[in-house]
C-alpha cells in the first residue's frame, strides 16, 4: 500500500520509513517530492491535530493516496502553552529559528528555573480516500534553559533539555532524540494503526 507523508522534510520521511519498516511493512512511504506538486496547505487551525488534519486531507484530495501529516511545536507553561501552533512563526512570518529562540529567551528572562517547564507536542494523522481518519499525539516534556547549546536538531532544540537528561535535544544524537521525541512517539503509535 502506497502512503504519502505530506512533508518536504526528507528527515521526517526517513524517520517514519524506518518505523514503518517494522510496524507496517506493507506500507510504501513517499514524500511530497514523489508526487505531482500541489499548493502548500495553509496551517490555519488553532490545534496541532486541526493543522495535521488539514494537511492530510489536502494530500488525499490532490493525490488520491492515503496521507499521513503531522504538526508540532513547543508549549511553554509560563506562556500558558504558547508558542504552541505558532512555534514556527513565533518571531514573525519568516520561520526564523534563531529569531524564535531569541524572542522565547527574552520572554522567559524573569522566569525562575523551576518554572521553565515546557513540552514538545506532535499530532500525527492518517486520512484515507474513503474519509476514515486516525489522530494520535506524542509529547516530550522538559524545560527551557537560558542559553542555546548544541548544533544537532532544529528549531527550539538548543534551548530544550528533555526530562531525565542534562544535555539539550540539540546535543543528543538523532537516534537518541527519535527514541524519546514527541514526533517519534506519535509516529510509532500511528504506525500500529495503519
Ligand atoms: P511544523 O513543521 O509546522 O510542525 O512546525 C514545527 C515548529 O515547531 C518548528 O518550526 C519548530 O520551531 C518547532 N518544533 C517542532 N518540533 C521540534 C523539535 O523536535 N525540535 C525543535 N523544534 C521543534
Amino acid at each position: 500500500m502506497k502512503v504519502l507523508l505530506a512533508t518536504r522534510n526528507a528527515g521526517k520521511v526517513d524517520e517514519l520509513r524506518q518505523i514503518l519498516a517494522e510496524a507496517a511493512p506493507h506500507v510504501e512511504l513517499v514524500g511530497l517530492d514523489a508526487v505531482d506538486e500541489y499548493p502548500e496547505t495553509p496551517e490555519t487551525e488553532l490545534t496541532f491535530a486541526g493543522n495535521a488534519l488539514l494537511k492530510a486531507r489536502d494530500g488525499v484530495k490532490h493525490t488520491g493516496l492515503p496521507t499521513i501529516a503531522d504538526d508540532s511545536g513547543i508549549a511553554v507553561d509560563a506562556l500558558n502553552g504558547m508558542p504552541g501552533v505558532l512555534s514556527a512563526r513565533w518571531a514573525g512570518s519568516r520561520k526564523d529559528d534563531a529569531a524564535n529562540n531569541a524572542l522565547l529567551l527574552d520572554q522567559l528572562s524573569d522566569v525562575p528555573d523551576e518554572l521553565r517547564t515546557a513540552k514538545f507536542v506532535c499530532a500525527a494523522v492518517i486520512a484515507y480516500p474513503d474519509g476514515r481518519e486516525t489522530v494520535v499525539h506524542g509529547e516530550m516534556p522538559g524545560r527551557v534553559i537560558r542559553e542555546p547549546r548544541g548544533a544537532n536538531g532544529f528549531g527550539y532544540d538548543p534551548l530544550f533539555v528533555p526530562d531525565g537528561f542534562t544535555l539539550t535535544s540539540a546535543e543528543i544524537s538523532a537516534a537518541e532524540k527519535n527514541a524519546i521525541s514527541h514526533r517519534g512517539k506519535a509516529f510509532r503509535e500511528l504506525a500500529t494503526k495503519i
